[in-house]
């Protein structure tokens, strides 16, 4: 009898907490439904309005495709019937999304479409426009699809996490597909020399989808299922657009000249690519659609558990009533207390004094035993309601009990609590899974993004005070294809242990992907603090790195940005968005820059990108914009004229006169410096060639200013022989100026590139000598003729310790067999100083400013006059 009664009391108690448990799963099952079909809508009205702003720009008449080319694709096909079905549609969408959900109402998207003509005139408006619609929905999708992650994770439901990791993967591909269908657009609309700059974007964009493409491969739930079919097929990278990613990366398209047929090419690889955007947008609805499927089943058998596990409850109360009612009876009258006490611990009290052991001798044995039962089922009760509570190290749990019974108990209990063991294991596992990096163990992206929305702001609220470093390594990519993944691993996870060893105790350090770094800190707005910390972040990673028998040095870059009140950042990710602005500049600035972003950086990038495309239109051969001034170099010992130097400089339409401080930087991070430098060289060529027969200056030497970048240029050496080609100019006359910084980035190259120059005949110059850390031994072996000494040097040849160093490079350059050449020559005692050095030649106010070439001549003839007539 009790063997019957025991179990099913156990039964009972632990079935009661399973049956609420089941209930709890229905309750989240139902969540995953419902939060998906939100993101589902939220995806189409995405996908509408992704379709309004592109057709927005390609319809716009000064870039629309020609009409054939449109009607080649299915996204071509429906922007023919024009912008105004594109925007019902994206109407329908949003009514489509319940209203408690919707990022922003009609009346919204009324409003940004007001004055379509007035902005449809630039495509940098139009993103500017509806982007911003376009990152609040993406706000939403990523919230509730972290929502749909945490809630099946909490199910427990191993299909269900893999379906549900699959979807937050595949949601992300439309954004990378979209930055390309961005990038490539701009190339289409671009005006030539702009295109080198995009070339980078369109990498950029491209090792972007790459990896989102690898993530979400290596995610794929079910590899035959119907996502990965529609992967294989329809989202397969249209090839007109793979070969034009090609020849990107291949530099085919940095040419100005624009080769026939291109910019077909590229409208017709930008439309299927429009296309494959729109396919992607698919694949997440069919990964939500599997997932809505998945949940219902889970919510069905929760449901179906809940039922069984109910009744089975109740079968085990209603069996143990019935036995302690029965075993009651069966001792009649005189043992009414033991009756009593029966009926009491059928109704599942457990807490009874015990039995008195007096009456007769069968009473007081069965009062015993009945004492015994008590305190068996006492335990039994305490361990259901350990193993209930999930509390594994209590002691009633290691406690037997009497007989076979209690070691068939005691087993059955041990099976059950190591079970709960390795559920609850594999539980916090999973969590930990779900939002860390596989790879460094760091926090991954959707942690990252948790932590950001937990600092609130966006619905305009403050946001809470915090700072981020967003870290970017250099050259990452060259190391896994030179050395392969598995370095790269090594690479990957010692700088995430540098970066984890620096960020203070509260910060959230996380990995993007890729070799992309962010540390999250959160509770201060010190931007002073963020940078130091990226500073040092930096630091440490370029020690170096023992990867089997190498030793590997890598470069990175960070961006900063804070929390700041006097211009608060509107929603959570845009923390992030300004830190990535900063690192991009960051990157342009070269390996180890750390760049801040502040109010006034938004306003730099734009004016920026203004120059870039000025200058890249004053580079048309008939814009005629940029002039050629020239400043005298003389022999210190003669005064005679050694050379001239050409500084270029640019009367931009509406800006006046723009000095090359303010332009070469920007042309340099662009790449358009080696646009500007070939555009000077052949000028120059052509200026020799004029004064030919022009006293003074027929044989003149004529110094060029050249950027690290072009002298790098495979072409530069041509390019200069094909320029005193064209005019007929003897080599000796020009002379080529590198500054020392433009020969780090790789000195054998430069030497080489140098080398060749010099085997032209054409004179070598070291630029801005003393200001870079070229070394001695470095010095010796470079191909070159001229020293320069910065001008910072003599501004201070009044103080000691600058006049013996001023001394000790004559000396050297001396000693080498270098020409020396000082700059900014100011005055009669900077004259008399460098006369005293044995200085070779000097250049500077003192003798000329910069000319033109007509005031040149003026300024040769007034020399020459009290030479002749003296
Ligand atoms: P740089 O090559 O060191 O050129 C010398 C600069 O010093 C010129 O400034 C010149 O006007 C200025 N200068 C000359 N004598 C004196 C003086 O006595 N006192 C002072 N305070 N300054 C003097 P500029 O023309 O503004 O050019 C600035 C820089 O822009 C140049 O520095 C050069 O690095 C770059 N640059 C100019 N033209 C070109 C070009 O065609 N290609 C490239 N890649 N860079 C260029
Ligand atoms: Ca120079
Ligand atoms: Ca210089």
């Amino acid at each position: 009898m009790l063997a019957v009664v025991i179990p099913m009391l156990a039964l009972s108690v632990v079935g009661a907490r399973v049956v609420a448990d089941r209930h709890e799963d229905v309750r989240r099952a139902e969540r995953v439904r419902d939060a998906v079909q939100v993101v589902d809508g939220l995806i189409h009205l995405r996908s509408a309005l992704f379709a309004e702003q592109v057709a927005s720009e390609l319809l716009a008449p000064q870039w629309r495709p020609p009409d054939e080319v449109l009607q080649a694709t299915e996204f071509g096909r429906v922007a023919l019937r024009g912008l105004g079905e594109l925007e019902q549609a994206t109407d329908a969408a949003l009514l489509a999304v319940p209203p408690a959900r919707r990022p922003f109402e009609v009346d919204d998207l009324a409003l940004v479409r007001a004055d379509r003509d007035e902005w449809s005139r630039s495509s940098v408006t139009i993103r500017a426009r509806l982007r911003p619609l376009a990152e609040q929905v993406n706000e939403l999708i990523t919230f509730y699809t972290a929502e749909v992650r945490t809630t099946a994770i909490a199910l427990g439901d191993n299909d269900l996490i893999a379906a549900g990791t699959t979807f937050q993967r595949a949601i992300q591909l439309p954004d990378t597909t979209g930055e390309i269908v961005a990038a490539v657009s701009d190339l289409w609309v671009a005006p030539p020399l702009a295109r080198v700059r995009l070339q980078s974007t369109v990498i950029g964009a491209h090792a972007r989808y790459d990896t989102t493409a690898e993530l979400f491969e290596a995610a794929l739930f079910e590899p035959g299922g119907r996502v990965a079919e529609f992967w294989a097929g329809p989202m397969r990278m249209p090839e007109s657009l793979a070969n034009l990613l090609d020849q990107t990366e291949a530099g085919e398209l940095s040419d100005p000249q624009r080769k026939s047929g291109e910019p077909l090419a590229v409208g017709f690889a930008l439309l299927e690519a429009i296309d494959w955007t729109f396919a992607a947008d698919e694949l997440s609805l069919i990964a939500a659609e599997d997932l809505t499927v998945l949940a219902g089943d889970v919510a069905a058998d929760a449901r179906g558990a809940e039922r069984l596990s109910g009744g089975l409850v109740l079968l085990a109360i209603a069996v143990s009533v019935a036995g302690a009612v029965l075993f009651g009876r069966s001792i009649i009258r005189p043992v009414r207390r033991l009756t009593d006490h029966a009926e009491r611990i059928g109704s599942g009290e457990l807490t009874l004094e015990p039995l008195p052991l007096d009456g007769p001798p069968d009473v007081a044995a069965a009062s015993a035993a009945f004492n015994d039962v008590v305190g068996t089922l006492h335990l039994l009760e305490q361990k259901s309601r350990a193993l209930a509570d999930i509390e594994l190290d209590h002691p009633a749990l290691r406690e037997t009990l009497p007989g076979e019974l209690g070691a068939a108990l005691q087993r059955s209990t041990e099976v059950l609590s190591t079970s709960i063991a390795e559920r609850e294991n594999l539980r916090s596992q999973l969590l930990h899974d779900a939002t860390h990096d596989s790879l460094t163990g760091l926090a991954n992206r959707g942690a990252l993004m948790d932590a950001l929305a937990a600092l609130g702001g966006g619905d305009g609220t403050p946001s809470a005070p915090a700072a981020l470093v967003f870290i970017d390594l250099d050259g990452f990519k060259l190391i896994n294809d030179r050395l392969g993944h598995a370095a790269g691993d090594v690479v990957l996870q010692t700088t995430a242990a540098r970066i984890s060893d620096l960020a203070p105790p509260l910060a959230t350090v996380s990995r993007l992907g890729g070799d992309e770094f962010v540390v999250l800190l959160p509770g201060s707005s010190e931007a002073a603090a963020a940078e130091q910390l990226a500073v040092d972040i930096v630091a440490a990673i370029g020690d170096p790195i023992a990867v089997d028998a190498q030793v590997l040095t890598v470069r990175a870059c960070a961006g900063v940005a804070a929390v700041d009140d006097a211009d608060p950042v509107p929603g959570p990710t845009h923390l992030l968005q300004r830190a990535d602005l900063a690192v991009y500049d960051a990157k342009a600035a070269g390996p180890g820059s750390v760049v801040c972003y502040d109010a006034a950086f938004g306003q730099r990038v734009a004016e920026q990108t203004d120059i870039e495309v000025a200058l890249a239109a004053a580079l048309d051969p008939d814009a005629d914009e940029l002039r050629l001034m020239y400043q005298p170099i003389v022999a210190t010992t003669t005064g005679a004229l050694v050379g001239l130097e050409t500084l270029v400089r640019w009367d931009r339409p509406g800006h006046g006169r723009v000095r090359p401080d303010e332009f070469v930087p920007i042309a340099e991070r662009s790449g358009l410096i080696v646009h500007v430098d070939r555009w000077v060289l052949r000028a120059v060529a052509r200026q020799l060639a004029e004064w030919a027969d022009q006293p003074g200056l027929a044989d003149v030497r004529v110094a060029v200013n050249v950027s690290g970048r072009t002298l790098l240029q495979s072409s530069f050496v041509s390019d200069v022989q094909a320029a005193l080609d064209s005019y007929g100019i003897e080599p000796g006359r020009l002379s080529v100026e590198v500054t020392e910084t433009a020969l780090v980035t790789d000195l054998a190259l430069a030497a080489a590139q140098l080398q060749r120059i010099r085997a032209l005949g054409v004179r070598v110059a070291i630029d801005d000598f003393g200001t870079g850390y070229t070394s001695i031994a470095q010095l010796r072996a470079l191909p070159v003729d001229d020293l320069k000494i910065d001008s910072s040097f003599i501004r201070r040849l009044g103080e000691t310790g600058d006049r013996l160093l001023v001394q000790m490079i004559s000396d050297l350059a001396d000693l080498l067999g270098f020409y020396t050449i000082a700059e900014g020559v100011e005055t009669t005692a900077h004259v008399d100083a460098l006369t005293a050095m044995g200085c070779d030649a000097m250049q500077g106010y003192y003798f000329s400013r910069p000319v033109d070439a007509k005031r040149l001549a003026v300024w040769i003839a007034d020399r020459r006059r009290p030479a002749t007539s003296s």
